[in-house]
């Protein structure tokens, strides 16, 4: 596995069956640029490929501080983690101790783990019809950007929110005036809304809603999108036979600059069902060759790839093995 010390720049040229991934990067002295076509490399103009990587891990509980959290995810044979920023029902949050970052941070670099993507309570709601719980929200997420700071440079992942019947357009409001008040030009923490399933009245269930989100937030460089392939595929984009068109609609709408980060699931659901139940990996209704293909294209390189699979620690240490299989 290659490290952490530069991105793939993405694009692709032609479209359909003619399509070519074109991926450049800085690698070194190297000014790499990569084509391929039907995943097979078709040419490398300059330089020498080193081959795909990935960054992968799962949700790990931030009860025995972060320093615990960077071992444990070693030992489990990642090279990236989620955590709960607080407990995510409750929404209650530990204190940080600077030494025990400092030290994370030594793991961090280190092993060369990718960014890493802490998630924000479900209780967090910056459009709820209530106005005690939109406050409450937005509390939470100056608190959270606050701490994440502290750890600079990382991925700061939320549910943008479900408008309990207000409508879309309300929730996007709304949702973009908690994020005017909380991102600063200074902060280096990314904030990223995750794509999801169109549960209930959950805002995001589509491109075009992240979108307009984004499009009303002042501070648009400090946000990015956290593609959630249970979430995406239960929202009715079929990554399973059409993976390609719906990148593709992701860049036409949102942009593939803004993709940061994959919650890499399985779904008990067929797409479309807005369900949002999250399988292992290949025991649901994506499927292993699937989410292979997916782990493995090149929109998706160097990204962080968290598993949020209904797993014991012996089922991830075994999921992200076997995502690291594909990458060998
Ligand atoms: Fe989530
Ligand atoms: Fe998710
Ligand atoms: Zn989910």
């Amino acid at each position: 596995m290659a490290g952490a010390e530069s991105v793939w720049e993405k694009t692709w040229r032609g479209s359909g069956k003619d399509k070519v991934w074109i991926r450049e990067m800085n690698w070194g002295k190297h000014n790499v640029r990569a084509e391929e076509k039907n995943r097979e490399k078709v040419e490398i103009i300059v330089g020498r490929e080193r081959g795909l990587m990935i960054y992968i891990g799962c949700h790990l509980s931030v009860t025995n501080g972060y320093e615990a959290m960077g071992h444990q995810m070693v030992g489990f044979g990642g090279n990236t983690f989620a955590w709960f920023t607080r407990n995510p029902r409750g929404g209650k949050s530990k204190d940080i101790e600077p030494a025990d970052v400092d030290a994370l941070s030594d793991i961090l670099s280190e092993k060369r783990f990718g960014k890493l993507v802490a998630h924000a309570s479900y209780t967090m709601n910056l459009c709820s019809a209530n106005p005690e719980t939109r406050n409450n929200g937005l509390d939470m997420l100056k608190k959270d950007i606050e701490k994440m700071e502290m750890l600079p440079g990382h991925y700061y992942n939320f549910h943008p929110g479900s408008h309990t019947g207000q409508g879309a357009d309300a929730g996007i409001e709304q949702i973009a005036k908690g994020l005017n008040k909380a991102l600063f030009p200074e902060m280096k923490t990314t904030v990223l809304l995750e794509t999801m399933a169109g549960k209930g009245s959950e805002v995001g269930k589509n491109f075009e809603e992240l979108k307009k989100i984004i499009d009303l937030v002042e501070h648009k460089e400090k946000l990015g999108v956290c593609f959630d392939t249970c979430h995406t595929w239960d929202g009715g984009y079929d990554i399973v036979n059409d993976l390609d068109g719906v990148l593709e609609q992701f860049d036409r709408i949102i942009g593939l600059d803004r993709l940061r980060a994959v919650h890499f699931n399985d779904s008990k659901n067929d797409c479309g069902s807005h369900k949002d139940r999250h399988e292992k990996l290949g025991q649901g209704m994506i499927g292993m060759e699937a989410m292979k293909r997916i782990a493995q294209h090149p929109a998706f390189e160097g990204l962080p790839f968290i598993l949020e699979t209904p797993n014991d620690d012996e089922g991830y240490i075994q999921e992200i093995a076997t995502v690291k299989s594909w990458f060998e």
